[in-house]
């Protein structure tokens, strides 16, 4: 049963504040992108001594996709936000935490405010891309998109029309929701599966465990215990105080924790806080995997009765009938009696991973005899040409060992999260069930008719009956600047032939904005009511209750009520909104749904003058229940174990059609995959990997100037690499491959691996895409690779070749 514990949060509505307070917390000191400390908000009382104007405090929340929701109070007066606060209430000790906010989310007045919103409806009137629009009224905007849904609805039919995959507005009820509400109504569209950040891990954990792809979380952590990361960092992404860098930094220090981050680069998680780095070549975690394997088996440390009661594919004796007898076990690959007669001894992994053979024995003996260790992965590790056999690959250290459903240990997916949730705004049912992975979509612009359940992984159909011709793009820059190849999506969206009509709601002009026929000035989510439960958190079970912070400017409009006016241009309108709800109608029902699951959780008045409720839950301890009554309990894997060999995984290697360099492979063998240290040449002689930075959440706030001089977008290059290349801390380089050019600052550590090149992903694209198209912004997918993963059909983002020179 579950533990709650609430607490006390008071109400505030006026404030007496000063003009000198709007300075904000975002001025008072750069040293921490972290959720910033009571003490520092205590700070601007101190700056509160100048003329006294009336304040009202506005709560709502920050809304992107770093995997947070964090509390704001905006001080707002004369219809402008002066400064913001966070979630002050409760002692902010681990079991009263605070959703504080970190430096992006507090420095949100200058994204709301910024005199680069979008204002006005606006169509194209160059070619997509050139960003050349002109201001049209609504009523053109909202007939334009109705008719062009018409007409390519009846031109090709319903598959032809998507809601783009998108993660600007990821919290709050009623984002991309309302969108397929609409679309929904309006006979459906094509479906996505999987996302950009994690379709790897959860393809993984479908084959592995069933689905999930959370395993513990961090509270189950005991005394002096061994944690290992595979490609991990909370401190560089969920920042938050309701995020896993605010569980995990207390429980290190509480429960002096013995540290391993496996990473190419020396990240915040691990960088001075008395952890081990153990820098690793991009991609090649599965090779350290097999090897701390091989270790584990050959000395005696893998724990069988484990292995053979809850695992199919360990050995001979837990292979299914259909793989008998044929040497294809894990354990035969690993010990090099598999179809490669190849011992995966550390020696030959030190030679993959660059990682000295005795520090892998080394580490597989702390792995092997430690009792008991957590393992887990971040998204780093699997956003590569070859995610879903490594994501695969970490997953089995935890089972060799026998280290999962107990407490302190995790079965090595993502640190866990917990399940807390509001009802769900009523998206409706897609009247088409085909489902298409989503970094498929160039693809299915390209050539959709061609794609099967056996080329491209089509699901819930033998193939596609149209390719995409109509995009519905609601908060989201996947269009170009978070995919892959930009120069090469560019020319794909440029061909109007191809799909005939994309429209965007946007709050600024993307990069993917410019290329849509009809632009929507959107209201951000804190002009709007807003329901939001916490993010991933583990210590935590929260709910934000947000107002608008002041009235709609210009002719920005919420997409709810956009949609209601497109619903009424097709004569769904009485549908649309259920009898004429409002947005605040719907939420208010959202929340009476939700209070008779939780009756604990405040009304919309109390709530909305609160601002936040919260509770803290017990640890969660990942596949307790199956480890517990594995009979009882079964996964929902076809042979209700954990699946080391999966006969599903061994259906698809032998039916799917795949390249010559794509593995699909029912063990989670390793396989360097596409464009890896394998292809590098003497043109091409670095690894381009990217990642996650604390200075945006993909490419949201990666326009807020305060925040980029806090943390500089820059290319961390090792010295040695620096030193061949007579580069500088500071100077200006061209990264490059065969897909395109960037310019960046250098930033010469050894916290990066040699031979690779870090760059942190999300930066805007800024190139002249009629001239040189050298990208001045420094957007790493400039340089990505769009090439889909073999069994995901996921994003590769992270193998990346390419060459580094001074500018
Ligand atoms: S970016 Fe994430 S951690 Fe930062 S304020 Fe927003 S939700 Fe919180």
């Amino acid at each position: 049963m579950t533990k709650t514990k609430e607490h006390a949060v008071s109400r505030r509505a006026f404030v007496k504040g000063s003009a000198l307070a709007g300075l904000g917390a975002a001025t008072l000191g750069t040293g921490t992108l972290f959720a910033c400390s009571p003490q520092a908000e205590s700070a601007k009382d101190d700056a509160a001594n100048t003329e006294a104007v009336e304040e009202q405090i506005v709560w709502t929340h920050c809304a992107v996709n770093c995997g947070s929701t964090c509390a704001l109070q905006c001080h707002v007066a004369d219809g402008e936000i002066k400064y913001i606060e966070s979630d002050n209430t409760g002692s902010a000790e681990m079991d009263q935490p605070q959703l504080r906010a970190c430096l992006r989310g507090r420095s949100l007045r200058r994204w709301l405010q910024s005199p680069d919103r979008l204002n006005y409806p606006m169509k194209r009137v160059g070619k997509r891309g050139e960003d050349k629009f002109e201001q049209i009224s609504w009523d053109e905007a909202v007939d334009t998109i109705a008719s062009e849904l018409k007409r390519i609805r009846e031109t090709y039919g319903d598959e032809s029309i998507t809601v783009h995959y998108s993660s600007g507005v990821s919290s709050g009820l009623m984002g991309s929701s309302v969108v397929n509400r609409l679309i929904n109504l309006n006979g459906g569209c094509l479906n996505y599966y999987g996302t950009y950040s994690s379709a790897h891990i959860s393809a993984a954990g479908t084959y592995t465990y069933g689905g999930g792809t959370y395993g513990s979380s961090f509270l189950t952590l005991q005394d002096n215990q061994l944690v290992v990361m595979f490609g991990n960092s909370p401190a560089d992404t969920r920042m938050g105080g309701a995020g896993h860098t605010h569980d995990f930094a207390w429980m290190r220090e509480e429960k002096n924790l013995e540290v391993i981050n496996i990473d190419c680069r020396m990240n915040d998680t691990v960088c001075g806080q008395g952890g081990e780095w153990i820098p690793i070549r991009p991609g090649t975690d599965g090779a350290l995997c097999a090897a701390l394997a091989y270790e584990i088996i050959n000395n005696g440390w893998a724990d069988e009765e484990f292995l053979h009661t809850y695992c199919v594919g360990y050995d001979e004796e837990t292979m299914p009938e259909s793989a008998k007898g044929q040497n294809k076990s894990f354990k035969d690959y690993i010990l090099g009696t598999g179809y490669d007669l190849t011992p995966k001894t550390p020696e030959w992994a030190a030679s993959i991973t660059l990682i000295p053979a005795a520090k892998i024995k080394e580490l597989a003996e702390k792995i092997g005899t430690t009792k008991p260790v957590y393992i887990c992965q971040g998204y780093g590790s699997q956003r590569h040409a070859n995610g879903e056999i490594t994501s695969r690959a970490i997953m089995v250290l935890p089972q060799l060992v026998g280290q999962i459903g107990l407490p302190g240990t995790s079965d090595g997916r993502r640190e866990g999260r917990s399940a807390f949730a509001l009802s769900s705004f009523p998206a409706g049912e897609n009247p088409v069930k085909t489902n298409l992975p989503t970094f498929m979509w160039p693809e299915a612009i390209r050539r959709g008719e061609e794609l099967t359940a056996l080329n491209a992984g089509v699901q819930k159909a033998e193939k596609l009956s149209s390719s995409i011709k109509f995009i519905f793009n609601y908060a989201g820059n996947t269009l170009t600047n978070q995919h892959s190849d930009i120069n090469g999506t560019h020319d794909l969206l440029q061909d109007e032939s191809l799909c005939e009509f994309i429209v965007t709601s946007e709050v600024f002009m993307t990069d993917s904005a410019k290329y849509s026929d009809i632009i929507i000035p959107d209201l951000t989510l804190q002009e709007q009511y807003s329901l939001s439960a916490n993010g991933y958190a583990d210590n935590m079970e929260a709910i934000v209750y947000g107002s608008p912070v002041y009235e709609p400017k210009f002719e920005r409009r919420g997409i709810y009520e956009v949609c209601t006016d497109i619903a009424d241009k097709l004569g769904i309108k009485d549908e649309f909104t259920d009898g004429g709800k409002t947005r605040e109608d719907w939420l208010r029902q959202i929340l009476d749904e939700s209070r008779e699951k939780y009756p604990e959780l405040p009304d919309w008045d109390t709530g909305m003058a609160q601002g936040v409720w919260k509770r803290t839950p017990e640890p969660l301890i990942g596949l307790k229940a199956f480890i517990d009554d594995p009979a009882g309990n079964p996964l929902k894997t076809p042979s209700g174990k954990i699946e080391i060999y999966s006969e599903t995984l061994a259906g698809f290697a032998d039916t799917w059609e795949l390249a010559d360099d794509e593995v699909v492979s029912p063990i989670p063998e390793f396989d360097p995959g596409f464009e890896s240290y394998v292809s590098l040449t003497d043109e091409y002689p670095l690894l381009i990997c990217g990642f996650h930075y604390k200075a945006h959440t993909h490419s949201s706030y990666a326009n807020n100037e305060i925040i980029q001089a806090a943390a500089q977008h820059v290319a961390w290059v090792n010295p040695v690499d620096a030193e061949q290349r007579k580069i500088k801390d500071g100077d200006t380089i061209r990264v490059f491959n065969d897909r395109g050019e960037i310019r960046i600052e250098a930033k010469v550590t050894p916290r990066v691996i040699p031979g690779t090149v870090a760059i942190p992903q999300g930066m805007w694209h800024d190139a002249d895409m009629s001239g040189d198209r050298v990208d001045h912004g420094g957007n790493i997918n400039t340089l990505t690779i769009y090439r889909p993963s073999p069994l995901a059909k996921a994003n590769p983002q992270h193998s990346n070749i390419g060459q580094i020179a001074k500018a």
